[in-house]
């Protein structure tokens, strides 16, 4: 029995690789993410139950891909995690009563709300106010140093307005806008040149070009969603969405979409609101993240492996299935 468990982990360890490698390395995804993440929460639920079982190596405490080699790479000073997964609101439950607990309180988590942008994750260093870095996540603890591309990102900031502190890390989401995206794919596919799997892998591909010129040719749109290093944190509010606030003041773009809530209720209506109205958004999103707001309680409840135990991303039901056309595998 063991055996064949252990075989199954193994099977399943090599498949994510593969498909790690495809979809953070090529940017070009082989199979759709629900059936990723159905392997993925496969080889989750062996582990659990067979932890004598588990590698050291895997996936599922790995954060992204390897950074490419034709980039310099740059050390993330604080890590940069992934988010662990809620597939049904009971997932967004028990994750809040895993909150309260750890907390040991009764009292009212008060959380933040956010769309879940399916775009690349990356972190703009800015040095007395000034873009002076732009890098990937890369595999969370190094990315890849992509500083001339960001600059060419149209509302990005080279420089930031206000007292900003002296080193600031903004980290958020570059994603390709849907429309941008379409027009893209037909005008490569007119020159029969690469079609992009879907807007994330657009965004991605787009982010890594060697050629900065090439990037700035590309439709980018950039949101934050949270701080990395600071070098002084005592102006900053302890809220999180204050601090987005704050952000925006300082010129950086942060995402409307974004709320407070004091419930598990009330996460409960923003995911479906925002579910309702996913259609008629310009980019694409596929979940809400519900972050902990208080900083300090972010502080007290830390971090696993690969994602902190601060948020959790509820993921909407998937949509997107696999085709080829004309020969090159294409995400509708
Ligand atoms: P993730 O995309 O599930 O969640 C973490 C990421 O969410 C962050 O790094 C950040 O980039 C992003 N994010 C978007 N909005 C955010 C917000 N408001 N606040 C904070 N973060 C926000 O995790 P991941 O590790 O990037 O990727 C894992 C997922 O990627 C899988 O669940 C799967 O769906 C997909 N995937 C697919 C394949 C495939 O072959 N199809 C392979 C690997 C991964």
């Amino acid at each position: 029995m063991n055996q064949s468990v252990h075989q199954r982990m193994q099977e399943l360890e090599q498949l994510l690789n593969r498909y790690n490698q495809e979809y953070y390395e090529n940017d070009e995804p082989s199979v759709p993410d629900a059936e990723y993440d159905r392997l993925f929460r496969e080889l989750k639920t062996l582990e659990t139950e067979h932890p004598d079982l588990k590698s050291a190596q895997s996936p599922t405490m790995k954060v992204g891909g390897k950074p490419l080699g034709q980039f310099r790479s740059v050390q993330h000073e604080v890590p940069m995690l992934s988010l662990d997964n809620a597939f049904s609101v009971d997932e967004f439950e028990a994750f809040s009563k895993r909150v309260e607990q750890r907390l040991d309180t009764n009292q009212t988590v008060t959380f933040c709300c956010e769309p879940k942008l399916d775009g690349a994750a990356v972190s703009l260093l800015y040095e007395n106010g000034l873009l002076v870095r732009g890098a990937t996540r890369g595999d969370g603890q190094s990315g890849e140093d992509i500083t001339e591309n960001v600059k060419t990102i149209r509302n990005v900031p080279l420089k930031l307005s206000g007292n900003v502190p002296e080193k600031l890390e903004v980290r958020g989401e570059v994603v390709m806008p849907l429309g941008a995206f379409e027009r893209f794919n037909e005008q490569a596919r007119l020159r029969e040149e690469k079609v992009f799997a879907n807007p994330r892998n657009a965004a991605a591909g787009s982010l890594r070009q060697l050629d900065s010129r090439i990037t700035a040719k590309r439709p980018l749109h950039f949101y934050a969603y949270s701080l990395g290093l600071i070098s002084e944190t005592t102006q900053l509010p302890d809220s999180h969405h204050q601090r987005l606030l704050q952000l925006k003041d300082w010129g950086l773009p942060v995402n409307i979409e974004i709320k407070t809530v004091d419930s598990v209720q009330g996460c409960d209506d923003y995911y479906e609101a925002i579910l309702a109205r996913r259609d008629t958004l310009n980019y694409d999103i596929d979940g809400v993240v519900f972050k902990v707001d208080s900083i300090r309680l972010q502080q007290d409840l830390g971090f696993v492996a690969r994602a902190p135990r601060w948020a959790i991303a509820r993921k909407f039901p998937a949509q997107e299935q696999l085709t080829t056309i004309t020969g090159v595998d294409f995400q509708v």
